[in-house]
């Protein structure tokens, strides 16, 4: 195991992000290898953490000035030992090939989790659409299916939002590519109503972070009612994380963007929500406009110069840390714990270092780690991809109450893993134990390919 973690770290020294997540596995399924000899044999690890394809392309496009701008485009094709790749485009400034390799290696472990045949993948650009117009996103987008389009398809490569991909990038990529292909199929989830999407699909990844935390309490005796949650981020899962805490009786009291963050004491409700919704979809503002609108919230900028992030310093039971990776650092982690936080569930994609995990598990806190407490979104994209295939659509009851079953079985198969292993509570042994066993057994029986 050392060896391929060495050889890992040699080939490509850079990606700091795919290590971490790669490593944080490994610590755990070592006790899977060692019951099972073949898997050795069968060099699963060095199998399961090279991707099966990478595809990194020129994405050019004009800006309304008539500047030409170029920006480069990533998919990486991790595994699809259970399914075609499935996993969101991300958006941002900050992406590299490091950042989509450590989502798409964490996608297929997540995707494993949700009980649907959906293999692991991840793309996304450098792309900023911050600032941006409609017509230079649709141009973006329509560069970056230009070439995308020729890797994906219904049944092999489904790609979905993330960070800076929502309903409107997604319309766009969506039209592309039907103008390529000369095909209208579900090549995409997270389409909108009229046209393919899934009922409960924009609330699904919020809502199952909460069902999962709603599990967890209820697995130690407790409930989600009544109980005040620090949630970060205000986009797409921040907002629907908070949507579901409020209407399962807790109360939320701090949302944050990339430049600050807000803290309402009175805690939001559904009247502040809808505000925040309209200011970060619709106006496309910051964060810091809320307070000009409700006074009495306090706003701090989130100076990157800090040896910690404020946003964990105050009192709360909960924490649903919802922006992006490696938001809570080891002081962080002990500031929530020495706060009163007894929960902390991932909204975002590995948002807690792996020293900050650690600190979460010494002091006994009820730790929901992003690819099992955040799967619902990718969930009910899988049920986006059965309806499309069906041409049908479910009602909202229906995939709602389909997202509790999975959220609730995957709950159950992080506990009974972590049982087995010994390692009673812990979820982040039993996600990956989980999600891991099942990806490779499943290489196993599809041979050497
Ligand atoms: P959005 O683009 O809708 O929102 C992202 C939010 O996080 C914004 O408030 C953004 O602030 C903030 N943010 C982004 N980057 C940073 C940063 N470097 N530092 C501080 N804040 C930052 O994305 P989503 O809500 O969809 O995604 C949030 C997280 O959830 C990501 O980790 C994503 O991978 C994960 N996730 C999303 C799923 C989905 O279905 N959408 C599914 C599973 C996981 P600003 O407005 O300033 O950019």
């Amino acid at each position: 195991m050392e060896n391929i973690l060495a050889e890992i770290v040699r080939r490509d020294p850079d990606q700091r992000e795919f290590h971490q997540a790669v490593f944080e596995v490994m610590e755990t399924v070592k006790l899977v290898l060692d019951r099972n000899p073949e898997y050795r044999r069968q060099a699963v690890i060095a199998r399961i953490t090279e991707p099966e394809r990478v595809i990194m392309f020129r994405v050019p496009w004009m800006d309304d000035q008539g500047q030409v701008h170029v920006n480069r485009g990533f998919r990486v094709e991790m595994n699809s030992a259970i399914g075609p790749y499935k996993g969101g485009l991300r958006f941002h400034p900050s992406v590299t090939l490091s950042i989509i390799k450590f989502l798409a290696f964490e996608q297929v472990f997540k995707n494993s989790l949700t009980t649907l045949q959906m293999g692991g993948g991840k793309g996304g650009s450098d792309f900023n659409p911050k600032g941006r117009s409609d017509g230079e996103v649709m141009r973006f987008c329509q560069s970056f299916m230009a070439e995308l389009a020729r890797h994906i398809g219904p049944n092999t490569d489904v790609p979905a939002g993330d960070i800076g991909v929502g309903a409107r990038e997604v319309g766009y990529l969506f039209g592309m590519y039907k103008k390529l292909r000369n095909e209208f199929t579900g090549v995409l989830t997270g389409k909108s109503l009229d046209w393919g999407g899934s009922l409960i699909r924009p609330e699904a990844t919020g809502y199952g972070v909460v069902y999962f935390a709603s599990e967890m309490m209820a697995h130690a005796g407790d409930s989600i009612e009544g109980k005040t949650c620090l949630v970060s981020g205000s986009g797409n899962v921040a907002q629907y994380t908070t949507e579901k805490i409020l209407q399962m009786g807790g109360r939320v009291v701090t949302l944050s963007d990339s430049s600050g963050y807000i803290y309402d004491e009175e805690g939001f409700d559904e009247e502040k929500l809808k505000f925040i919704m309209h200011l970060k979809n619709i106006k496309r503002g910051r964060i810091l406009e809320y307070c000009e609108e409700y006074p009495q919230a306090v706003y701090a900028e989130i100076d990157p110069g800090l040896d910690h992030n404020p946003i964990w310093t105050h009192r709360a039971d909960c924490a649903m840390p919802s922006a992006t990776q490696n938001e809570i650092i080891e002081k962080d982690a002990l500031n929530l714990v020495n706060n009163g936080v007894r929960l902390v569930c991932e909204g975002a994609n590995m948002p807690s270092t792996p020293g900050a995990a650690q600190v979460f598990l010494d002091n006994g806190v009820l730790y929901g780690p992003s690819k099992a407490a955040n799967a619902g979104g990718v969930a009910v994209s899988g049920l986006e991809m059965a309806q499309n295939s069906m041409r049908l659509s479910w009602p909202r009851e229906e995939v709602d109450n389909r997202l509790k079953q999975i959220m609730k079985s995957i709950h159950c198969t992080c506990i009974d893993a972590a049982e087995e292993y010994n390692m009673p509570a812990n979820y982040m042994a039993g996600a990956n134990i989980a999600g891991f066993v099942k990806v490779v057994n499943a290489m196993l029986d599809q041979g050497l390919v």
